[in-house]
């Protein structure tokens, strides 16, 4: 149910002073966001931007914060906000680039729509190459069990989000992890966990699809590890070639599904049902 909203006020005014300075007009839909149902109670008459107090849910009168379009609908008020938003800094060395870099491709980085986006990119970057700071270890000898199990294991479709290292552009997909346990299983989550501590980072698709092989290999001490990656590059989508459709697929074989062509076969079997 949506808030009541009980006034509109100057933003920097408070309630008190401000409802001298209002016309009462109750029940009606608040005409700055008509779609929203919202009734309220008095509106301002002052040129201003608006701030809605609201009623809470235990009846305690407070002033909604407007959103950000809202804000900068009013340049009276932009820079007001702007000094508060601004003052946050995520990564000063990584938002410098970004910014000297939107001036580089011809974009006035100063502009409503892009004054955060340095930030943005820099937490969206720390997040995109978060693999380097994991480990693939630590991820697979955390959830490792004791277990009889003779039979192939198979994790198919994992989802992945890559970065390609010649461009810096996404590549995704799905991966398609299968092993043969020597005494030990892991957590099957977890299979999806290690390729995203390689898929974070930036890759080409075929040492990212032999570092998860790896990895398993060695951390869980298996039999064989088999490993297909299928993929769309970005940057042969969007530039380049400009082919959308094509997709690129890599495997890695380790340990029996090398060495054996039966359960190699096996393997591609249950990852094309
Ligand atoms: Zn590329």
């Amino acid at each position: 149910m949506p808030r009541r909203v009980i006034a509109c006020a100057p933003l920097t005014t408070r309630p008190t002073r401000y409802r001298r300075n209002v016309s009462e007009a109750p029940g009606s839909i608040c005409p700055r966001r008509p779609h929203s149902g919202v009734q309220e109670l008095f509106t301002s008459k002052a040129d201003t931007l608006p701030v809605h107090f609201v009623e809470d849910p235990l009846g305690n009168t407070m002033a909604e914060k407007p959103k950000l379009t809202q804000v900068f609908a009013n340049s009276h008020y932009a820079a007001s906000f702007e000094a508060e938003s601004e003052d946050e800094v995520y990564d000063a060395r990584k938002e410098a680039l970004v910014k000297s870099m939107l001036g580089e491709i011809g974009e006035d980085p100063n502009r409503e729509g892009l004054r955060r986006t340095p930030l943005r990119v820099a937490k969206a970057m720390d997040f995109l190459t978060s693999g380097y700071s994991m480990s693939a270890e630590e991820i697979i000898k955390k959830a490792l069990f004791e277990e009889d199990v003779r039979e192939m294991v198979v994790v198919r479709d994992i989802e992945f989000y890559s970065m390609c290292e010649h461009h810096m552009l996404p590549f995704f997909g799905h991966a398609h992890v299968g092993y043969l346990p020597n005494g030990k299983v892991v957590g099957l989550s977890k299979i999806a966990r290690v390729v995203d501590v390689f898929a974070r980072r930036l890759q080409v698709q075929e040492r990212l699809t032999s570092q998860v092989a790896d990895a398993l290999m060695e951390h869980l001490g298996a039999h064989g590890v088999a490993v297909v990656m299928e993929a769309s590059h970005t940057c042969m989508m969007m530039r380049g070639v400009q082919k959308q459709r094509s997709s690129t697929v890599s495997s890695a074989m380790r340990g029996t599904f090398e060495t054996d062509p039966r359960t190699r076969s096996e393997f591609m079997s249950f990852i094309k049902g």
